[in-house]
């Protein structure tokens, strides 16, 4: 088995190692070494990047045996190499994965909350909590616990137990290990079994700070960043919210009350747009009726309107009010809806009308027989059921 370098001092980046044996894998080779600093990617933490050999290391794992691989694009050629870790990403991995042991623990401290999963990627950390109900105020007060044990600045430090004496240790979730376990203890705060990579002091973590939750199933996910993860969110964070302000021309604190009035506004601006653009299309109902009349004085008037449903439809309401010898069909090409109508000195019956095209052209619909509609059409299919109907109008007299 490999000595796990990083056991003993997870500051250590810079290691030399004699090479075990290397096998063949996809991708290249794994290389096995009697001792190692790379942290292989288990137990919810991250792996680590660097290079080995001069090589980039393309992937570090456990394999089925549980012992650690280096996975190389050639093997080396020497047998005894020397291995560097990325130092920065390293310690990124040990600030968020302390931040979880205390995060975790102030849940259980505050509100009897224990951690059921424990995940990090490259931008964000989660942690999954036993409950389906986690309020704002809650996460508020785990925070400020975690971040006094934070500033406190505690020894965080490692000690091995035989797995049967783990009971009196009181750990904060049993470990299920056999032999020797790995006890990683926060002075006077908390004790788990983990094989991670964490900080010496508590205060090299920083801050932790929570960015959302989200319920799933029975559980709460908390999405969580530690140390340098959050300054950078926070700088982030405060160049767009600089830029929002810029751009409302207001303070921060005055954004929402801003953007709300904003927002406000542009609804009743668009309401009263799309009332002025109804009464323009509705305006231009009798002309329309007289450019379309038939020598057998029926005036059939077939349109595609570039509006949505709702002015369609007033469109065509307006076309067939009054005793004007009219059949109307006017389509919303946005909203893939046709609206067909009739005045009431005419008899030609809409509703049979659509119920006969509607299986033809998959569409739904239905109506009154003097006006009635079609939707749920592409802008392929409203085309050809417009032409069916300009067809059928011109066969009808009245
Ligand atoms: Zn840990």
């Amino acid at each position: 088995m490999t000595e796990r370098l990083y056991y003993q001092d997870a500051t250590r980046c810079e290691f030399e190692a004699d090479v075990l044996r290397c096998e063949p894998a996809a991708g290249g080779v794994r290389v096995y070494l009697d001792q190692t600093a790379f942290y292989p990617g288990t137990g919810g933490q991250t792996a680590d990047t660097g290079t080995l050999a001069g090589q980039p290391v393309i992937e570090v794992g456990e394999d089925d045996a549980g012992d650690i691989y280096h996975l190389l694009a050639h093997p080396p050629a020497a047998t005894r190499v020397r291995g560097l870790v990325d130092a920065d990403r390293r310690f990124d991995h040990m600030q968020q994965h302390t931040g979880q042991h205390i995060l975790s623990e102030a849940f259980v401290r505050l509100y009897q909350l224990g951690t059921v999963g424990f995940h990090m990627s490259q931008d964000v950390s989660t942690i999954d909590l036993a409950t389906d109900r986690l309020d704002d105020r809650q996460v508020a007060e785990a925070l400020r616990l975690a971040n006094a044990v934070v500033w406190e600045d505690r020894p965080v430090d490692i000690s091995y137990h035989d797995a049967a004496e783990t009971g009196a240790l009181g750990l904060r979730k049993p470990t299920r290990r056999e032999g020797e376990v790995r006890v990683i203890g926060v002075a006077d705060f908390d004790r788990s079994a983990c094989g991670g990579t964490h900080v010496a002091r508590t205060g090299q973590v920083g801050v932790i700070t929570v960015v959302r939750t989200e319920r799933f199933g029975d559980k709460t996910r908390v999405y969580f960043l530690c140390g340098g993860r959050a300054l950078r969110a926070f700088q982030d964070n405060q160049a767009i919210l600089s830029a929002l302000s810029a751009m409302a021309t207001t303070g921060i604190p005055e954004l929402p009350a801003k953007l709300d009035k904003l927002l406000q506004t542009v609804k009743a601006v668009e309401r009263e747009n799309g009332k002025l653009r109804a009464e323009l299309q509705a305006e231009r109902a009798p002309a329309l009726r007289e450019q379309h009349r038939g020598a057998d004085g029926i005036s059939r008037v077939i349109l595609t309107l570039d509006e949505p449903a709702d002015i369609a439809r007033s469109l065509c309401q307006k076309l067939i009010a009054g005793d004007h010898r009219t059949l109307a069909a006017v389509l919303s090409a946005p909203s893939g809806t046709v609206f067909v109508g009739r005045t009431s000195d005419l008899t030609a019956d809409m509703q049979a009308l659509v119920t006969e095209l509607r299986a033809a052209f998959g569409a739904k619909g239905g109506g009154r027989p003097d006006f009635a509609q079609l939707g749920g059409l592409s802008r392929e299919t409203a085309a050809a059921l417009l032409d069916q109907i300009g067809s059928r109008y011109r066969s009808c007299s009245g």
